[in-house]
């Protein structure tokens, strides 16, 4: 599933592809992704509309339409693919959802295999309340501000709060898993069990990884691709996520190892990461 850097990432690029110009056409191939909205009705509040900004709310991509805002949430296999005017593509293929094009006849398609992914539209009032709802974004949380977060949960283990969209939005298992790993504080950890030196680091390490992660396009476990169809080159980075049974290479002495918790894939080094 695309986490923070992923979703970020495809919201640059689509605010350098898509703002200013206007949708001049909206086809909805599989009205399903509209969740429960008619697809006459979508198709009229959004047809003619000229996108003012691309932004991103927790891992939502929003784009300003004046009135109100097109929500896309990409879930699990959702992509969004940008194909200029003439250019050959396979596009619309059997999973597009939906398409837009744009008055340059441009067309983004939404793509999504497993269709968990969603396109709402979301009036202002509607707009506030998701970015109230959504917990802090990783990306803009200060040091100070993350510990007094973590410690209004000190029973409650670590991983579960970063992983947890309503307290701090964007971290998935993929990241969660890296900054502990780097921060040396084991997945089973609470709160209560860490000292607040750690806690400063894994603030630190956690902004590390996003922005390296967003500079080299994310990290592309299974499906995701960029606008362009590309990878990102993001795993070739990661040092404990994905890594077990291969050596630790903070302390060289031992291996990986890989379990489980509240259904997520934890990986850790004993020797580093002590509960
Ligand atoms: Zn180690």
């Amino acid at each position: 599933m695309p986490e923070l850097p992923e979703v970020e990432n495809i919201v640059k690029q689509l605010r350098r592809k898509i703002k200013g110009k206007k949708i001049s056409k909206v086809s909805v191939y599989k009205s399903s992704v509209l969740d429960s909205v008619v697809k006459s009705k979508f198709i009229k509040l959004i047809s003619g509309k000229s996108i003012k900004n691309v932004s991103r709310v927790a891992k939502i991509i929003c784009i300003d339409i004046g009135k109100g805002y097109i929500a896309i949430h990409l879930k699990m296999t959702g992509r969004l693919i940008y194909v200029d005017e003439g250019e050959k593509s396979q596009y619309p293929d059997k999973y597009t959802v939906l398409c837009f094009e744009l008055s340059d006849r441009d067309k983004l398609y939404f793509s999504d295999v497993r269709r968990f992914g969603w396109v709402k539209f979301l009036d202002t009032e509607e707009y506030k309340k998701l970015k109230e709802a959504a917990g802090y974004d990783t990306l803009e949380i200060g040091v100070d501000e993350f510990i007094n977060i973590l410690y209004k949960y000190t029973g409650k283990r670590i991983y579960n709060i970063l992983t947890d969209q309503s307290i701090i939005s964007g971290i998935g298992n993929i990241y969660a898993n890296e900054a502990l790993y780097l921060a040396k504080i084991h997945p089973l950890s609470r709160v209560s069990d860490t000292s607040s030196v750690k806690l400063r680091k894994l603030h630190y390490v956690l902004q590390k990884i996003l922005k390296s992660a967003i500079k080299l396009g994310g990290t592309s476990m299974r499906d995701f691709v960029d606008i362009y169809g590309r990878k990102g080159r993001f795993e070739k980075e990661l040092k404990g996520y994905g890594r077990e049974g291969k050596m630790c290479i903070i302390c060289k002495k031992s291996e990986i190892k890989r379990s489980k918790l509240s259904g997520r894939s934890i990986f850790y080094c004993p020797r580093c990461q002590e509960v």
